[in-house]
């Protein structure tokens, strides 16, 4: 057997084991079945020409080359009926189906009829020659108008298809278009012309279409083939071209009469020269072209990396960096819709870092979704889930649930493809992408390229996502700071302003009860206006009371302070305001730490802000109520996290806690009760000094006053101050 055979009787062994391969994986699909039709034509085919070349009987010749040339018949005729599969819900009437039939088996007739198509089988020094016989161009146009039927067919339901069976049909079209076409011009239009060299070669050629089928079948993940597919096209093309060079230059030759077709190699080396020359060039003509026409959407993979690797590294900020990459990558990969969500550990667990076309309320997942909990097993990382492959894996396997709670839930996102964003094993967020505009499937590279750019992208959303924790606490730190400088700010100068006022109305206070106590000395306690005096009198007094308050807000920071036992103030307090606590229904709770550490602190002014917070929780309960007062030490807590600076920040604080069981504060008034003269309580009964002072004297001592309330339930003042042995470095 020589080279041509073997090659030939691979070709057909090939697509045999193909044709067996599609029936096998559908057997009761009519489309498998018709391509399997298809495969054991074009098998029969390669095989067929075997025995016609080395048949040495001129009428087993004969026979052989029948059979030769009955197979085309079926491979066209199967392959329209394959391709009107594809077209089966459009078409009417199945009756229709059919009528490709009655030519082809008229066709058939006439191959089989002795003389009709082919006469007689020459023997030649090279391949055999045929001789035509007169019914020979109507098998030749059969031939050819079969096989445009089914292009025009396939390349109709190629533009009107989407997603997986636009790729499908891809690969059919352009394994068989290549195939078709090249058998055509060496198997029909060259022996037509007399030129029977080649014979052979279009069975060989169908090599081209049985792989790129057998490619798509066997992996499944039709997407690979596109760069299989981009080569294929291109070297077919070169093939066609070399090829007809050739045939032009064996054609030229022999019209130029015997001359030169007595000089083989000289025609040999002028095509190789030409082939040689022209490969690269047109190589990559061919590749601009294919990219043009059939892969538009091309972008180079490698340029969009360094872009966003580039954009990633120099952007801190979470939501830029995540809307970025949305944008970006939505663009190139042409995606419909895509989504960035970010996983946390603590609630609300999941937010959205960017979205685009999806529904945000759907998007908004909890922590314990199916998909979520498919990415976060501790220590294991995932690939990314592809809708078009988990439903094909559940059509093979439809008991396995764990994947149709998967399914159902890209469903319900509406998304195609899900990924994971891992940073050392950890999930930290997952992205999302729709189908692609063009309703094509991605492609493993762009799996791939998604994986490199989403592992480095874990890592710049990390170091965001921990610069946007740092930098909200530094603003929560400014904002406290400012609003306690605010706060100072406002005391101090009511503070001035107080002692200047606080001067000027007490002389003429004095003034006044001086000359009103005279008056009612002088006055018989019958005398009409002695009532009228006692007003006066007893509203001096209370200006004066006020004046005092004042004068004792500003005065604070003249006082005298040394280690004091904070629980024993407030035993010592408590004492005062016994007999009111018993009058008034109120309930008192104490409840002392027992080894409470000393703080640095005015005794006196600490006494009088108790008193005011006291006195204050019971005007919240005019009817009664509880009152707790506790002391407990905590550590202060540093406002920053750092783990560098953790331990050394830490202070230990003495905390007072006055809570009382009454009437709570609105919250619209939390923010103005530290501001002097804020008060609910009307001008008779309150001066709106009270926690001003309390504040401006909790401050003085390095310590902070602090208020949580809810109305209608009590209020908690927290009086928080440094504790003795942690003041050393303080100045105080
Ligand atoms: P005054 O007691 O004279 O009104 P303060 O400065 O002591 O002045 O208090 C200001 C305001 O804060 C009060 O008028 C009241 O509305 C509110 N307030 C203070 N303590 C409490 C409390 N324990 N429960 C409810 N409201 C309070």
């Amino acid at each position: 057997m020589d080279i041509q055979n073997n090659l030939s009787f691979l070709a057909g062994i090939t697509n045999l084991s193909l044709g067996f391969l599609v029936w096998a994986r559908g057997r009761k699909n009519t489309l498998n079945a018709l391509y399997s039709f298809v495969a054991l034509s074009v098998a029969s085919w390669c095989f067929a020409v075997v025995p016609f070349r080395s048949a040495l009987d001129p009428a087993d010749s004969l026979l052989w080359c029948k059979i030769l040339y009955v197979s085309p018949i079926a491979i066209v005729t199967s392959f329209l009926f394959f391709n009107f599969t594809f077209l089966s819900q459009e078409r009417a009437s199945r009756l229709a189906h059919f009528l490709p039939l009655f030519p082809a088996l008229g066709i058939l007739t006439l191959t089989l009829w002795p003389g009709m198509v082919i006469q007689e089988v020459l023997f030649a020094s090279g391949e055999k020659q045929i001789v035509f016989g007169p019914a020979y161009p109507i098998y030749f146009i059969f031939i050819i108008a079969y096989f445009c039927w089914s292009f025009i067919i396939l390349s109709k339901q190629y533009f009107n298809s989407s997603g997986i069976s636009r790729m499908q049909i891809r690969y059919v079209f352009f394994g068989t278009f290549i195939s078709a076409n090249l058998g055509m011009i060496t198997n029909l239009i060259l022996p037509t012309l007399g030129i029977f060299s080649f014979n052979w070669l279009g069975q060989i050629l169908t090599i081209i279409m049985s792989s790129f089928i057998a490619y798509a079948i066997v992996r499944y993940r039709l997407m690979d083939i596109k760069i299989i597919l981009k080569r294929t096209l291109v070297y077919s093309m070169l093939l066609i071209i070399t090829f007809s060079v050739y045939v032009f230059m064996i054609l030229f030759s022999q019209n130029l009469g015997d001359r030169n077709h007595s000089e083989p190699t000289f025609r040999m080396f002028l095509s190789a020269l030409l082939v040689a020359v022209g490969f690269e060039p047109l190589k990559r003509f061919f590749q601009r072209a294919t990219d043009r026409i059939f892969f538009k959407s091309e972008y180079d993979q490698k340029v969009l990396l360094s872009r966003l690797s580039t954009m990633m590294r120099n952007t801190i900020n979470l939501e830029k960096l995540c809307k970025d990459l949305t944008q970006t990558l939505m663009t190139k990969l042409t995606a419909k819709k895509m989504a960035i969500l970010l996983v946390e550990e603590e609630p609300p667990f999941v937010i959205i870092g960017a979205q685009e076309g999806f529904n945000e309320l759907v998007l908004a997942l909890s922590s314990n979704n199916p998909l979520i909990e498919y990415f976060n097993i501790q220590g294991v990382q995932k690939e990314l889930l592809v809708y078009n492959e988990l439903k094909k894996q559940s059509e093979e396997d439809p008991s396995d649930r764990d994947l149709s709670v998967l399914i159902r839930e890209m469903e319900k996102l509406d998304t195609t493809l899900v990924g994971p964003i891992y940073i050392k094993g950890r999930l930290i967020g997952l992205f999302f992408l729709g189908e692609k505009r063009s309703e094509d499937i991605y492609t493993e590279d762009e799996f791939s390229m998604l994986e490199i750019i989403f592992s480095q992208a874990g890592t710049s959303i990390e170091n965001a996502r921990l610069y946007k924790r740092v930098h909200e606490q530094m603003e929560e730190l400014k904002k406290n700071q400012s609003e306690q400088l605010m706060q100072s700010a406002k005391l101090a100068s009511v503070g001035e302003l107080a002692v200047s006022v606080a001067h000027e109305i007490n002389n003429p206070l004095t003034g006044i009860l001086g000359f009103t106590s005279l008056l009612l000395s002088e006055m018989s306690p019958d005398d009409p206006r002695t009532k009228d005096l006692k007003v006066i009198e007893s509203e001096a007094l209370r200006s004066r009371q006020i004046v005092r308050n004042l004068l004792d807000f500003s005065r604070s920071h003249g006082s005298k302070k040394e280690p004091v036992d904070i629980n024993g103030v407030i035993r010592n307090t408590l004492t005062l305001i016994q007999y009111q606590a018993k009058t008034s229904n109120m309930n008192l709770i104490e409840r002392f730490a027992k080894d409470l550490p000393p703080v640095h602190a005015d005794a006196d002014q600490l006494k009088q802000v108790f008193i005011n917070l006291i006195k204050n929780a019971f005007d919240a309960m005019p009817k009664g109520g509880i009152l707790t007062i506790e002391t407990s030490t905590l550590p202060e807590k540093p406002l920053v996290m750092n783990s560098a600076v953790h331990e050394s920040a830490s202070e230990e604080m003495v905390m007072i806690q006055f809570k009382d069981s009454g009437m709570g504060i609105h919250p619209d008034h939390l923010q103005n009760i530290f501001d002097p003269f804020f008060t609910t309580k009307g001008r008779q009964m309150g001066t709106g000094l009270g926690l001003s002072i309390s504040y401006n004297i909790i401050e003085k001592h390095g310590g902070r006053l602090e208020v949580e309330s809810e109305l209608g339930k009590g209020s908690n003042f927290m009086i928080k101050l440094p504790a003795l042995s942690h003041q050393g470095s303080r100045n105080v």
